[in-house]
């Protein structure tokens, strides 16, 4: 069992590289993995057409996933597999992200940065809900593994501190991708969506800033490398060949009809959901900014953004 982990900001399209890598013959695309608590506890839709716990290779891997004495209470308490800590946008469960909750993962992720960025010894303890969230996931990759016959499975929970600690987990076994766009298409997809211009920009930003050194840090060069969102639209065959040549995979164009799969990702944004198989290249946001709203992004995030190749 190998493990692709998809670290990116959000609207960078890590739906859509999980799903198109998740189509290879050999793999299967998990989406956002570290919620699947969340999603039992809510019951929400599978992209197979039936509810998370109904699904039919939920269903199995849960049966697997009790035998283990810690999670033997699953079915009255998701959240006993704890995969990492879950900061949701839009599907909520009021009952487990309380303010309280969020409030503690916010002083533990920075803690958790500040020892992973520059060894800070002391800061050590905040970091083991990160690894204990990785050692769990790994142990239901592998009865995903055997429950689907997939030997690589592709996560894209996004967050580089799940990223690093994953990676050091089990260095063999994982593999990181870089996902990166153009910092002013995600800003504009923010701001559409209610975002301020400053939390937008400073997001974005904040994502890169961070995951860019951690990544160079912790992450053999070899096991690590970077795809761009518009390379990945705009010719998909050509980066997935080599998407799949960085994971030892051989390159089928099957992958390109993201459809002609059933998946099984019960997180990730609304496209899982969808029967349309388009890749369909997003650049709207040149139309979309104002001139205003460039100025602002620029000035706040535009080094970056030049940085990682985006004029
Ligand atoms: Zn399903």
């Amino acid at each position: 069992m190998r493990a692709v982990f998809i670290c990116s900001a959000q609207y960078s399209g890590s739906t859509l590289l999980n799903l198109l890598l998740g189509t290879h013959p050999d793999a299967a695309a998990l989406g956002e993995i570290t919620h699947l608590p969340k999603n039992l506890a809510l019951d929400t839709p599978c992209s197979c057409g039936e509810s998370a716990r109904r699904c039919p290779v939920w269903r199995q891997v849960l049966a697997r996933v009790r035998c283990f004495p810690q999670w033997r209470e699953i079915d009255e308490d998701p959240y006993v597999l704890h995969l990492g800590m879950i900061r949701a946008g839009k599907v909520i469960d009021p009952r487990h992200q309380t303010r309280a909750r969020l409030l503690y993962r916010k002083i533990l992720y920075g803690a958790a940065f500040a020892h992973f960025r520059w060894g800070l010894g002391p800061l050590a303890p905040f970091v083991a809900p990160l690894y204990r969230g990785s050692r769990n996931k790994l142990a239901l990759f592998r009865i995903v593994s055997e429950v689907l016959g997939a030997d690589v499975l592709v996560d894209s929970s996004k967050h580089y501190l799940e990223a690093v600690s994953l990676y050091k987990t089990a260095p063999s076994d994982v593999r990181v991708i870089l996902l990166t766009r153009d910092g002013r298409a995600v800003y504009s997809s923010a701001l559409k969506r209610g975002s301020s211009k400053k939390s937008a920009a400073l997001e974005w930003r904040r994502t890169y800033a961070r995951a860019i050194p951690l990544l160079r840090k912790h992450v053999h060069p070899d096991h690590l490398i970077q795809v761009r969102y518009e390379d990945l639209v705009l010719a998909p065959e050509r980066e997935l060949a080599r998407l799949c040549g960085f994971l030892g995979l051989e390159y089928t164009a099957e992958m390109l009809d993201f459809r002609s799969k059933r998946h099984h990702v019960l997180n990730g944004n609304d496209m899982r959901l969808s029967p349309v198989a388009e890749i369909r290249p997003d650049f709207a946001w040149r139309e979309r900014l104002s001139p205003r709203d460039l100025g602002y992004f620029d000035t706040h995030a535009g080094a970056l953004n030049r940085m990682l190749g985006y004029a």
